[in-house]
């Protein structure tokens, strides 16, 4: 009788997944809980993908700017969500919608609250739910049939100056979701909530708040003694609002934080504290929010080198050891590679233009700072600039040939000096650096300002003079060639090859068993490389004029299908190509685009 009530439940279980291999769908934003966007699907390989072709295509309404989002599929259907939060399900066969949901986000009110950019990076599934971001600060679980709400919890206000731009990920029946915001004044903190009710279980606030206050959770007593002065009125920074990753076997989940605030550790008044948890990477319980460890990247941060980029897990034999590991490829232009369990440093290599640092300490991993990158007053020059070395597009990993697909902004840099007549400004930015230092600006967090971001790494003109810069280090960059794709060996921490396009910001990647790595390029194209050398193998124009998401692939009826949503963002120009007309063309519609084979 128990045999045949376990085989029933086996079969019933059955019914619903026989069909459905690990990776034939994109459930999570990463692709899988350790995020390495590595799809087992090799039908379209380097032998086809060159017949890769348009199949449908769905417009996302109103709203254009930068799409970020990672749509994901689920039966049959692909789910998606818009920068300005709108929430979608369509057919994945065909194109066809299925249901629309709008949020109806005060836009007007809300606007001039968001610090960084209205964009919205993607949502998570959980039993029959789809769990959306909003970026007012709402997270809402949708019926994944209907559209229809299901829970709507708060997690900020926009008042308060935060706002959702990540990913919800699931991790033991919670929705861990933080909150955006470091470049106006605020605390950052990530949340967990019930998945099935929407109640919150526990918040990790990642900088200490007022000390005359009891902390909320312990790991706070240890970070209040990294400050002084009265940070906490500044809030200090460290929002949460990209990079997480969950590992179940070790029941930890790994948030990365962003920058102090402001800028400037002077105006913090913690010249030479480390500003715990600033600019980090921690490990926590997923039950309790209790940290197990953390690993700081950038103590005393003044250069917005937020944390948050992707964090990888993956399996790696180093020096002949299996190596359970967390990595990242930081905006401070370092690739970290570290221990997932204990929290240890493995390695770190500069993988971009890197002047900020000589290099990170053997054992602790610990930046060696230049002296002339503690900047007061005179203004100097240092790489990465604030939009990093890489930002939020997603990087991939390929098991056969041992290679991260980073997309790099190769060579950046930023103009920094201390503006001493710092005041806080409610409502705006508060960076606490002097701007047009001949060639400073831009670097925000969520979608640092590209135009801005690019003046500053243009040669200084005739008016205005380059300030001083400590030596470089890293890859040297290629002459012209600004964002690439950097295939990357964790192991040696050595670049195996490059290849022109992308970049750290809209250069997202899919790497897949066919050998290939699939990427999109922010002036609206969609490239395919041999994953093993880089060979150029599709490059094809998908009439978006900008701000990529990243493509993803999944199969359904045996076929594989390759999808991604873009925008009308800024046009950001082919390296070396002159600067496209925005008027020559109608303007574009966001869109979410699926491609397969062709018969040509
Ligand atoms: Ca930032």
């Amino acid at each position: 009788m128990r045999l045949k009530l376990t085989a029933l439940v086996l079969l019933s279980i059955g019914s619903l997944s026989a069909q459905r291999r690990p990776g034939e769908e994109w459930l999570t934003y990463g692709l899988t809980s350790g995020e390495t966007r590595y799809s087992p699907l090799n039908q379209i390989n380097t032998s086809n993908v060159s017949k890769l072709t348009q199949l449908w295509s769905y417009d996302l309404g109103s709203g254009g700017g930068n799409q970020e989002a990672t749509p994901l599929v689920w039966n049959g259907t692909i789910y998606g969500i818009t920068n300005w939060s709108v929430v979608f399900a369509v057919d994945a066969r065909t194109g066809k919608q299925r249901w629309r949901w709008d949020p109806e986000v005060n836009q007007a009110a809300v606007r001039s609250k968001i610090c960084c950019g209205v964009v919205n990076r993607g949502i998570a599934l959980f039993q029959g739910m789809v769990i959306a971001p909003i970026i007012d600060g709402r997270l809402e679980a949708l019926d994944a049939t209907t559209g229809k709400v299901i829970w709507e919890s708060r997690v900020a206000y926009p008042q308060d100056y935060y706002t959702i731009t990540m990913a919800p990920r699931i991790a033991k029946g919670k929705v861990i979701i933080g909150v955006s915001g470091s470049e106006y004044p605020v605390r950052g903190f990530f949340d967990a909530y019930d998945a099935a009710t929407g109640r919150r279980a526990w918040r990790f606030y990642t900088i200490p708040g007022d000390p005359s206050k009891p902390f909320e959770h312990p790991a706070l007593k240890k970070a209040a003694e990294t400050w002084s002065g009265d940070w906490w009125k500044l809030g200090g920074g460290g929002t949460v609002w990209d990079g997480m990753a969950y590992d179940p076997d070790a029941d930890l989940i790994y948030i990365g934080t962003g920058n102090g605030g402001p800028w400037p550790e002077e105006l913090r008044k913690s010249k030479g504290k480390d500003n715990l948890y600033v600019c980090s990477v921690l490990a926590v319980k997923p039950d309790t929010g209790d940290l197990q460890w953390y690993f700081q990247m950038v103590p005393g941060d003044s250069w917005d080198y937020d944390s948050v980029q992707q964090l990888m897990l993956a399996d790696l034999t180093i020096r002949g050891q299996r190596r359970k590991v967390i990595m990242q490829a930081n905006k401070n232009g370092f690739y970290y590679v570290l221990d997932r369990v204990s929290g240890a440093f493995i390695s770190g290599q500069p993988f971009a233009k890197v002047t900020w640092a000589k290099g990170l300490n053997e054992a602790t991993g610990r930046p060696i700072v230049n002296p002339e990158a503690h900047y007061g007053a005179e203004t100097v020059n240092l790489s990465p600039s604030a939009g990093g070395a890489h930002n939020w597009s997603p990087m991939s990993f390929n098991p056969a040939t041992g290679l991260i697909y980073i997309p790099t902004t190769s060579a950046s840099s930023f103009n920094f000096a201390v503006d001493y007549n710092f005041t806080y400004k409610p409502g705006q930015s508060n960076l606490g650096i002097v701007r047009n230092t001949g060639g400073g600006g831009g670097g925000q967090n969520a979608t640092p300002d590209t135009t801005a971001g690019a003046a500053a790494n243009a040669p200084s003109t005739a008016a205005s003079k380059t300030p001083p810069s400590p030596p470089a280090i890293g890859p040297a960059p290629v002459e012209g060639q600004r964002g690439i794709l950097l295939a990357w060996d964790p192991v040696t921490q050595k670049e195996r090859w490059r290849a022109p396009g992308g970049g750290g910001i809209g250069g997202g990647t899919v790497s897949t068993a066919g050998n290939l790595v699939l990427q999109v390029i922010p002036d609206g194209r969609l490239v395919a490389y041999s994953a093993d050398k880089g060979e150029k193998l599709l490059d094809v124009q998908t009439g978006l004029t900008g701000g990529m998401g990243p493509p993803i692939t999944y199969l359904i009826d045996g076929k594989q299908y390759v999808s991604l949503m873009g925008g009308t963002g800024r046009v950001i120009p082919r390296d070396g190509a002159p600067p496209s007309n925005p008027t020559d063309a109608a303007p574009a519609l966001p869109k979410l685009l699926t491609y397969a084979l062709g018969e040509n």
